[in-house]
């Protein structure tokens, strides 16, 4: 019989050699390594496809006893226990889709100190039971991946993560090493206090992905934009990411219908659906993925061509992890992000609803204004994103949308101040239907029955079509001028930024695109 300890006193870089058949350690791998090994707690910043997994399974390998490994998700323990095991490592998950057989098979080996690596969910592991068998056991490492799902500002909160903050009373002296592909400094600082790993070694790894080519362009006619973006990767494979699961089933059917191999996949699946499609999705046919954002943690197939996202993502993090899907394999990949004015109302108007806390939603705020703000940039989108995550790209990525065709403006001055007077005059209120009603002197009983149709700012905004002022309003929203002051989408001057405008003293350039577009599309009900 094998021992568990069979690579104690083996160099772990011999051990990433004769086990993982890899020549040399990757970027920060071998100092997480040597920090785990030294016995420090660790924290692994490290985009997707980075090579997280490497930095705990060689020195759950190489220190006496058996690596403890936390997962969020169920596939994701599965897939990287199979892959173990054909490397001769003898893995094992403990969760709750287990059989009988199964569990007591890996109760058996557990207490026979057979196992190398145990996968865990995190309500498994802290469950009593579980809990006072391990602790009892000889661990070399506890690794905690996904570690951002520890953080309440993060996207992926999951409150069984919180009582992890326990687990040193558990297995006191065992290394800790936490991974995330989510690096915003807050979330960082989130994870080493909840965890309560103060002292630990932040490592970070860049997020810059240059093969990545990343675009974003406003609605119009949504079915049109995203066969375009499909047509340049037939018989490949393509993720597109939808709002709502209504939406995901309406999309892929109507890829169905127009020939494209599309299948749907959002959190509304029953166990088997989401297999069947998880399957298909693996097995390397061509496959256009319509999916929620439960279409993610676990996702490894490397040739995946293209990402488009038909809503906007709720925060620049999100945003990255889920376009990240995309080209793993270092081919050059497409992503394609659609925005309307619409998405980022319904956006703020949802956060507004949710019962978090007031700090909580200030946060939330602040990555969707974030998000909102890269969606509109004239600069390159590459080093826009990678600011969000404090990292700074030297020169522009000459690949981006805007970096190959720089976007064309237009002297929007007139238009903003315009804008931003009728908005003053209305009483910082009215969401940006009433007000653009109010420029374009469109008589409705509200704008009566406030008296808005005796203002100076009545009708002066006539000649632009209701599109265009749409149009500058988003680009007001991401410039920072405007904000939304309350639940019903009423618009307010941001007066910092709102004041130089209407003064006249600083000049605002426009997207073009911006005020043309934003028509028609299969848009609606989420
Ligand atoms: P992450 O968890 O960060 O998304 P993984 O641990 O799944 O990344 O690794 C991503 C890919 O990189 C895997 O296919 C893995 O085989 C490969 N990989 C990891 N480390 C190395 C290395 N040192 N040399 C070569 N390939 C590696
Ligand atoms: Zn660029």
């Amino acid at each position: 019989r094998r021992s568990r300890d069979r690579f104690v006193g083996v160099p772990p870089v011999e051990v990433l050699q004769s086990v993982f058949g890899f020549p040399a350690f990757r970027g920060l791998q071998e100092d997480a390594v040597s920090r785990v090994m030294a016995g420090e707690d660790t924290l692994v910043l490290m985009p997707t496809g980075g090579g997280k997994s490497i930095c705990y399974q060689v020195p759950a390998l190489c220190r006496p006893g058996m690596g403890l490994v936390v997962s969020p998700l169920i596939a994701l323990m599965d897939d990287q226990v199979a892959a173990l095991r054909q490397l001769g490592i003898n893995a094992a998950a403990l969760h709750s889709e287990l059989d009988g057989d199964e569990s007591s098979r890996i109760h058996f080996e557990l207490t026979a100190g057979q196992i190398d690596i145990l996968y865990v969910s995190p309500e498994r592991l802290l469950s009593p039971g579980t809990l006072g068998r391990l602790s009892r056991m000889q661990v070399s490492v506890i690794a905690i991946d996904e570690a951002h799902c520890v953080s309440a500002w993060g996207h992926e909160f999951r409150p069984e993560y919180r009582a992890l903050e326990n687990l040193p009373q558990h297995f006191s002296g065992v290394p800790r090493i936490a991974l995330t592909a989510t690096a915003d400094p807050r979330t960082r600082k989130d994870i080493l206090a909840a965890l309560a790993m103060p002292g630990a070694a932040v490592l970070s790894a860049s997020f810059h992905r240059s093969n990545l080519i990343i675009s974003a362009r406003p609605k119009g006619g949504e079915m049109k934009q995203v066969t375009a973006i499909l047509n340049r990767h037939k018989g490949e494979a393509c993720i597109v990411y939808c709002g709502s699961r209504a939406r995901t089933e309406r999309v892929a059917a109507s890829l169905r219908e127009r020939g494209w191999p599309a299948c749907a996949f959002h959190a509304g699946l029953s166990p088997i659906e989401k297999r069947a499609a998880l399957h298909r999705f693996r097995s390397g046919e061509p496959i256009v993925m319509v999916a929620t954002i439960a279409f993610g943690m676990g996702i490894d197939r490397p040739d995946v061509r293209a990402v488009v996202h038909l809503d906007m993502p709720s925060s620049p993090e999100a945003y990255y992890q889920q376009i990240g899907r995309a080209g793993r394999d270092g081919l050059p990949s497409d992503t394609l992000l659609l925005y309307g004015g619409e998405d980022m109302t319904r956006a703020r108007y949802w956060l507004d609803q949710s019962a978090a806390p007031d700090s909580e939603k200030r946060v939330m705020r602040s990555r969707l204004e974030a998000m909102i703000a890269l969606t509109e940039t004239t600069a390159c989108r590459t080093r826009a994103l990678l600011t969000c995550f404090g990292e700074t790209l030297q020169k522009p990525c000459g690949h981006c949308d805007n970096c190959r065709s720089p976007v064309p403006t237009f002297d929007g001055t007139k238009a903003a101040r315009m804008l931003l007077s009728a908005i003053y005059r209305t009483g910082q209120r009215f969401g940006a239907l009433h007000v653009i009603g109010v420029l374009r002197g469109k008589v409705s009983e509200p704008a009566t029955r406030n008296g808005h149709d005796k203002l100076s700012v009545w009708g002066i905004g006539k000649e632009h079509s209701e599109n265009f002022w749409r149009g500058v309003v988003r680009q007001l929203i991401a410039r920072g001028a405007l904000m939304m002051g309350n639940e019903h989408g009423g618009l307010m001057l941001q007066n910092d930024i709102a004041r130089p405008i209407l003064r006249g003293e600083e000049e605002v350039r426009l997207r073009e695109d911006a005020v043309q577009a934003e028509t028609g599309g299969a848009r609606g009900g989420r």
